[in-house]
């Protein structure tokens, strides 16, 4: 019996691993390699007709609307570049409410009126598409009569081709949205939350005597934190299998205790999967940037640099489809769940945003100039309002099952939303609040809030890691998003939480010029008003600190500990509110993301509760069975030679069992509960009652573990998964 479980093979195929080369082939210099797949702008430019680039690049570049009329010759353009490609298919890539990709394909061959098959791929067949979408989550906005979906081309993310040794597949990133036009993806929403917040930044430009400013828009950067573990242990892992995470396993003997593994070298393994990722990756025009060890054991972190928000969100979910595929052909697996393993420092996707244009570049560096300054801290005020009023939809944006694991876990920001500045940016900020108090009395004191500003620095250096939302120089960093989630969300909440601020912020300034003050004295009098009344959100101290949950809520900062606590943020009439006025989200949408948010929690937590049960009853209870016999046999074959005997090993194999034993009731009973009918109910359900019984019974099992004959153990360990690669 010893010598043949899940485990002891796993290890025997891991011994017999032989090392991965390449997967795709060297394809030359990264020069040339980059964006070789992708339907760029060169290409474009290429192979269009002038009228047509132009029109195209209008809606690309400058935001203006598409015009219809251009899609036929676009669609030939890119249907002929493909074909060379040895494109056979064409697929319309849209972002469901599950998080993942979705994809529908077709082939390119249409059967021709005589019967023989020709190459069709007409405008209307780019700029539309009706996928069988009646599974996808929806949260009630689409009943069955209704049921279709449509996907439409989003011209700004360039279409890109997916390489199959089979044959390769157009990819063209859509939108997803309802027969009513409601949006059922994350790309819609992320597009008009863009448009809002452009708009306004637009008349904050204008104060600052830019007449006809470029389109603005905003950039985000996700720094990607992940797990590698060898392929043969995750599949004798069914709870890394179905739940993405391992719901047993003890602590290692060596645990992440010496840092030794953050920035150390890179495992030759893992480095041959870097290489070939990043090959993958720029061949889609990804750039991917930097690639270092994590603070656990088998953690690793790619960050591509940033680009414009929504081709930065195509791009992301793209990198995590593609990094899944490589280090499978390298016989590894790779984990993007927040927290794989218990004990060990989770994975997070810090979103690295900016806002700016063309010709203004980024509105989040300081200037040279008092001018530049001024508009910079009008920015940077914007921000620090968005997020004092909206902390509780920030929450609510990175809210997850997954995540819950990894916020407010001192590894990860708190739940508590504030913002850091860093001393020096937090000190101009004091001073002009101290000058707006004396503001009638010394005209001059105030100046000294602005106009005799120091040239900031673009990179203070400092850092504080435990502030979820920190300014970073020239960008904040939103660090509570987690590594398993689409950055469209968040992005979304920002760039609306964002239009608002501004919105209210030019306001302000329009009345106060309006009224006769000149444009500093404005400034001042606005940015010592948010100030004074936002400042709360501020904080450059440890955020995870005891002290700080306390005096957060001195300061009355929301602190949504769980997705039951922060989802509900959704539907308050200030968050519908909001995303109505501004055109995001209508009410109804609303209230669908909230249905999908609970629902999504329950399905997580079913599944991990029914692994939870599965693993316990069909593995960790035979071993423990066997073993418990073992030792049974032996003391009563040694009793019987008249050795005497000592019964306590046997004893605490018997207690733990009867301790499994009872996890395993609990938890069945728990799953037999009938919650309340309403999504919050099952989650509020999901979260007392089955997460405390998972990991009650988590933590038998776990006692099993250090007690049961290494050679009996059916699952692999935390050693074996983080150690050996
Ligand atoms: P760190 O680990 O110090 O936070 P990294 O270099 O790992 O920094 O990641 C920084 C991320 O921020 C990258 O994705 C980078 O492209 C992005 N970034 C840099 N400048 C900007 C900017 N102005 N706007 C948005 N993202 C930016
Ligand atoms: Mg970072």
């Amino acid at each position: 019996m010893s010598g043949s479980n899940a485990r002891l093979q796993a290890i025997g195929a891991v011994r017999n691993h032989v090392a991965v080369t390449s997967v795709g082939g060297r394809g030359g210099p990264p020069g040339e390699v980059f964006g070789q797949n992708v339907f760029t702008v060169a290409v474009m430019k290429e192979r269009l007709p002038k009228q047509v680039f132009k029109k195209l690049m209008g809606t690309i570049e400058h935001s203006e609307p598409l015009d219809p009329t251009v899609a036929d010759v676009v669609a030939a353009a890119m249907k002929a570049w493909a074909m060379e490609k040895g494109a056979t298919h064409y697929a319309h890539v849209f972002y469901p409410l599950t998080g993942l990709t979705a994809e529908k394909h077709d082939s390119f061959l249409e059967p021709g009126e005589d019967g023989s098959s020709i190459a069709e791929f007409a405008g209307k067949t780019l700029i539309q598409g009706e996928p069988d979408a009646s599974s996808f989550p929806n949260g009630g906005m689409r009943s069955t009569f209704e049921a279709r979906g449509y996907t439409g081309w989003d011209v700004t993310s360039p279409a890109y081709i997916l390489e199959n040794p089979n044959g390769n597949t157009l990819c063209i990133p859509t939108v997803f949205v309802s027969m009513t036009g409601e949006a059922l993806d994350h790309k819609t929403p992320l597009l008009r939350s863009q448009q809002a917040m452009a708009a306004q930044a637009e008349r904050v430009l204008k104060l600052f005597g830019h007449d006809k400013p470029a389109a603005v828009v905003s950039f985000a950067g996700a720094e990607q934190e992940y797990f590698l573990i060898d392929r043969s242990f995750f599949l004798a892992r069914p709870d890394l299998l179905n739940a993405g995470r391992t719901l047993f396993g003890a602590n290692p003997p060596k645990g992440q205790e010496f840092e030794d593994h953050y920035f150390g070298t890179i495992p030759e393994r893992v480095l041959a999967f870097m290489l070939d990722a990043e090959q993958e990756l720029f061949k889609l025009g990804i750039p991917a940037k930097t690639r270092h060890n994590e603070v656990a054991p088998g953690q690793f972190e790619i960050a591509p640099m940033f680009e414009r928000a929504n081709v930065a969100a195509d791009h992301q979910q793209l990198l995590m489809v593609i990094m899944k595929r490589v280090a499978q052909k390298h016989g590894m697996e790779c984990l993007f769940h927040e927290k794989p393993f218990e004990g060990i420092n989770g994975s997070g996707k810090h979103i690295n945003f900016s806002v700016g244009n063309s010709t203004e570049g980024n509105l989040l560096l300081p200037g040279d100039t008092p001018h530049d300054n001024a508009q910079f801290l009008i920015f940077c005020a914007a921000v620090i309002r968005a997020v004092h009023k909206f902390g509780g939809l920030l929450r609510a944006s990175v809210a997850s099952a997954s995540n819950d694991h990894r916020l407010g876990a001192n590894e990860a920001p708190p739940a508590i939303i504030s913002i850091f500045l860093g001393d020096q940016l937090a000190d101009v900020f004091d001073q002009i609040a101290k000058g707006g108090a004396t503001m009638s009395k010394a005209k001059g004191h105030l100046q000294l809030g602005v106009d005799t500003l120091p040239v900031l620095p673009s990179d203070p250096g400092d850092r504080n890691r435990t502030s979820p939302f920190a300014f970073t120089g020239n960008r904040f960093e939103f660090r509570a998003p987690g590594s398993l989630q689409s950055i469209a969300g968040p992005m979304i909440t920002i760039n609306t939480i964002l239009a608002d601020s501004l919105d209210s912020l030019a306001s302000e300034l329009e009345t106060l010029v309006g009224d006769g003050l000149d444009l500093d004295a404005a400034v001042q009098k606005v940015l010592a008003g948010v100030i004074t009344a936002h400042g709360a959100v501020v904080f450059n101290g440890d955020g995870y600190s005891e002290e700080w949950q306390e005096e957060a809520a001195v300061r009355g900062l929301p602190n949504l500990r769980t997705t039951v606590d922060a989802v509900p943020q959704l539907i308050t009439p200030d968050a519908i509110e909001l995303f109505s006025k501004y055109g995001v989200f209508n009410e109804r949408e609303m209230h669908g993301r909230y249905e999908v948010a609970l629902e999504h929690y329950v399905r997580s937590v079913d599944v991990e509760a029914h692994s939870t049960l599965e693993m316990a009853t069909t593995s960790i209870m035979p071993a423990a069975l066997r073993y418990q016999t073992e030792l049974a046999t032996n003391l009563s074959s040694l009793k019987a030679i008249g050795v005497e005997i000592d019964t306590s090993t046997l004893d605490e194999v018997s207690a733990a069992i009867s301790a499994l034993r009872a996890g395993i009731l609990v938890l069945r009973n728990g799953l037999a509960d009938e919650p309340g009918p309403s999504a919050l109910d099952e989650a509020t359900h999901s979260r007392d009652v089955l997460i405390p019984a998972i990991s009650a019974l988590r933590s038998a099992g776990d006692a099993l573990e250090s007690l049961v004959a290494d050679d009996l153990w059916p699952l692999p360990t935390y050693q074996e998964m983080l150690y050996i690669l």
